[in-house]
């Protein structure tokens, strides 16, 4: 595996950071970014200094989820560094506010491109950074995890007995760099409709995960029209209705991690 960059010295935009958190899911569509962007902002209400990293070069989705005024990444002439966007308090990187350049990457590229854009952002002081990870346990994901000193992972998954398997993956790649797996959140769980509770990827994977695996913490997040509705709309869930249940559900992952 590449020699981690931070074995020397961090760069001097990522010092002044106390908790690099990784959301991660091995499949995209899980809601890996829903729950990042969602926590971001929870730890953000409970008064951290907060930022988010938008890892995915292909499809990144926070410019979807957030809406800060300027949306495009400036860069510091005289360091050569980036100044993160900012919506709400939170800094905010992704390759969606980075101009025309990313549509021209190619895939070998790609990882080199990503850990250049994390590690020269100048992030200031933060409590987290939370990464959204591009979905997978592959190169990329190795060579971002490796690029930076993670303090905890939480892994997205779906309830179905297949997601196993992907949580599987995922806790092993992380196990491999000693980062420790917090909690799985199981989220589309299940919805309630007519007084009743439909659960249509079946039940009761979670907890196995949870003994399987070791995790400390499993949080479940039900579908819901609003969250998929806040996420179209730039206004996280937990920024629009802090005290619904979802901001509930974010604000105890947000102890956790
Ligand atoms: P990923 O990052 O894993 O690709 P996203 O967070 O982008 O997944 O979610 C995929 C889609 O599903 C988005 O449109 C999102 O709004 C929606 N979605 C995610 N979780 C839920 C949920 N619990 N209830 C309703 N819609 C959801």
């Amino acid at each position: 595996p590449a020699k981690p960059i931070y074995a020397g010295e961090l760069p001097p935009g990522l010092q002044r950071i106390s908790s690099i958190v990784a959301v991660s899911s091995c499949k995209g569509g899980v809601g890996k970014s829903t729950v990042a962007v969602n926590l971001a902002y929870t730890l953000a209400g409970m008064g951290a200094r907060v930022g988010i990293f938008d890892a995915d070069v292909y499809g990144p989705s926070l410019p979807t989820m957030v809406s800060p005024e300027n949306r495009l990444l400036e860069m510091n002439p005289e360091t050569r560094t980036i100044l993160p966007t900012e919506y709400l308090g939170v800094k905010l990187v992704s390759f969606g506010f980075a101009g025309q350049g990313r549509a021209i990457m190619r895939g070998p590229m790609v990882s080199g491109v990503i850990s250049q854009l994390l590690t020269t952002a100048e992030w200031g002081e933060l409590d987290y950074l939370i990464i959204d990870m591009p979905p997978g346990t592959g190169d990329i994901q190795l060579t971002l995890c490796q690029v930076v000193p993670l303090t905890a992972a939480v892994i997205v998954t779906t309830p179905q007995k297949l997601a196993f398997i992907d949580v599987a993956k995922g806790v092993r790649m992380f196990s491999k760099l000693k980062v420790p797996c917090v909690a799985v959140v199981e989220n589309m769980c299940h919805f309630d409709a007519d007084g009743k509770r439909y659960y249509p990827f079946g039940r009761g994977s979670g907890s196995q995960v949870v003994q399987q695996f070791g995790i400390p913490h499993l949080f479940d997040l039900p579908i819901r029209p609003t969250l998929s509705a806040s996420g179209d709309s730039g206004i996280p869930e937990a920024v629009a209705d802090p005290q619904g249940e979802v901001a509930k559900t974010f604000q105890d992952l947000g102890v956790c991690v």
